[in-house]
């Protein structure tokens, strides 16, 4: 199904980590391969993206089971969990973060972002959590990005959910580079508090747009590339 991290069929390298010691793949990948994952025993090999040749040593609770893993399915995620840290911004005001269930900004968003998932992709309203998050999630600058990434640390692994970080900003060195972004193309659905376990989200000027990068966010979150690129992990503005 991959041959150095290529699908088969594919010509683009997927499945690799960027911003931690952890990766998480998805298959099929591509139209080389049935849609149909017969399942039984398929073996993992861990590598070095520019080194074909050096062998990563997997490490952690989840490589060390997984150098033969037996195929599954997995549903995309329809429960999500919503981040707020103290002193988020949405539609020009400042949000209580303990109180982000109840603010309307926040609250047409998530239903928007059903009904697009709904009539697009068939994935159904679940379970919507909120939850405050510590206030230097904030602004995200650096490897700060990849604590907002894992803010659902304590959530326990094996669970299906969606954790979304709202944010005020995504930068590098200061400078904003996004407006959202996925640790991976795909992340890791039911594995969390690691740097690829959830999206980040800078709410902008209206619902409408801030749904538009959820939903890609999100797609890249399921495995999903762009038509036109293989490499970039990033909505931006
Ligand atoms: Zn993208």
């Amino acid at each position: 199904m991959h041959d150095k991290f290529i699908p088969a069929g594919g010509t683009k390298v997927t499945s690799t980590a960027a911003f931690d010691t952890i990766a998480s793949a998805s298959v099929p990948q591509s139209q080389g391969v049935s849609e149909v994952v017969p399942a039984g025993k398929w073996k993992v090999r861990f590598g070095v993206e520019n080194d074909p040749n050096r062998q990563a040593r997997p490490q952690g609770d989840g490589a060390r089971s997984s150098r033969a893993v037996t195929a599954r399915s997995t549903a995309a995620p329809s429960n999500v969990t919503i981040h707020v840290p103290p002193g988020l911004k949405v539609d020009g005001t400042t949000v209580d973060s303990t109180k982000a269930a109840t603010n309307p900004g926040i609250k047409e968003r998530l239903d928007t972002f059903f009904k697009v998932t709904s009539q697009l992709l068939g994935i159904e309203r679940g379970t919507v959590t909120f939850r405050a998050a510590k206030s230097s999630l904030v602004d995200l600058d650096d490897n700060e990005i990849i604590d907002g990434f894992a803010v659902s640390t304590g959530e326990t692994d094996g669970t299906q959910n969606l954790h979304i970080l709202y944010t005020n900003s995504i930068r590098q060195g200061g400078q904003p580079i996004a407006i959202g972004i996925s640790p991976g193309i795909p992340g890791a659905a039911s594995l969390f508090g690691r740097g690829v376990s959830g999206i980040i989200v800078v709410p902008g000027s209206t619902g409408d747009d801030d749904v538009l990068t959820m939903v890609h966010e999100m797609g890249h979150f399921i495995g999903l590339n762009h038509t036109t690129s293989s490499t970039a992990r990033a909505r931006t503005r």
